[in-house]
């Protein structure tokens, strides 16, 4: 399964830790060519890069932060510079940025949830689009963009995290239209949807929250990163979804199904 990604450029957005960093791994094991990126350098940026090399594939680090428009096409001429093409873009950087209930919304935090929600993905998507374009005229199938969205972009997000559902609830929608004007160049437009998942993102719960909470989920815990990674390999592999395109697959463990 997945023989297709062998060799395949893969560009994944926010990729350091969690959700993103287990889909470094994923695609590292199916052998692909893979640019981890993040904001800052991490500190443990020489093992991890040779620990995710050995995995298979080839594993490379690009700072960028992606919520700065400059920046998404910098890291996209980075990414082309060392690979010489891109096949599967995955827009995973995101994050709550912090909680404000609507009474404390203002301009500034309401352009940092977006853009680095929103306006990244839509960013790195438009400077990475001419480079899926060759790459799938190129090799005869498709290339593929992968957003990430949320369960929030359909529940409306938890206390203080208003904004950040509509920025997820965005995502699910965007693709619609980039599946109905694009889609003739070669490119493939889905979203992976997650529940609750035990990373940094939840850095404000301690242990015996999140259990609490998880037990409320029919799968009855939160969903590790490794869970969510299969997702994103099926909608980069070709051979698996190439028929497939706009549509969101939800990874929630039963946690809400719309
Ligand atoms: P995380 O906080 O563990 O990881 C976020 C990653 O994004 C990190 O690698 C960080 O360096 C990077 N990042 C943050 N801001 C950036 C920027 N401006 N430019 C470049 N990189 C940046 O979060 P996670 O839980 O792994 O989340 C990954 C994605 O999944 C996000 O889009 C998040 O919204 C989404 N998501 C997470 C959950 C969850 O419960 N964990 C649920 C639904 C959706």
């Amino acid at each position: 399964m997945f023989d297709d990604l062998k060799g395949k450029r893969v560009l994944i957005t926010g990729s350091t830790q969690g959700i993103g960093l287990a889909a470094v791994e994923a695609f590292a094991r199916a052998g692909a060519k893979v640019a981890m990126n993040g904001r800052r350098t991490p500190a443990d940026l020489e093992a991890t890069l040779a620990r995710l090399n050995g995995l298979g594939g080839e594993v490379v680090f690009l700072p960028a932060d992606v919520s700065n428009s400059a920046e998404c096409g910098t890291l996209v001429e980075a990414f082309v510079e060392r690979f010489g093409g891109i096949d599967v873009l995955i827009n995973n950087a995101g994050g709550l940025v912090g909680r404000k209930p609507l009474p404390e919304i203002d301009d500034d935090f309401f352009d940092a949830v977006t853009d680095l929600n929103a306006r990244s993905a839509l960013m790195v998507t438009k400077h990475a689009l001419p480079h899926l374009k060759a790459a799938a005229a190129q090799n005869g199938t498709t290339s593929s963009v992968i957003l990430v969205g949320s369960v929030a972009g359909y529940t409306g997000g938890g206390p203080g995290a208003g904004l950040y559902g509509a920025a997820k609830a965005w995502l699910h929608n965007i693709q619609k239209n980039w599946v109905a004007f694009h889609t003739k160049d070669g490119i493939r437009f889905n979203t992976v949807s997650p529940g609750t998942f035990d990373t940094a993102f939840h850095a404000d719960k301690d242990e015996d929250t999140k259990t609490r909470i998880g037990a409320g989920f029919p799968m009855g815990r939160f969903g590790r990163p490794e869970e969510c990674a299969p997702t994103f390999l099926f909608f980069a592999s070709h051979a698996c979804s190439g028929y497939i395109t706009g549509q969101v697959l939800d990874v929630n463990g039963g946690q809400f199904m719309p």
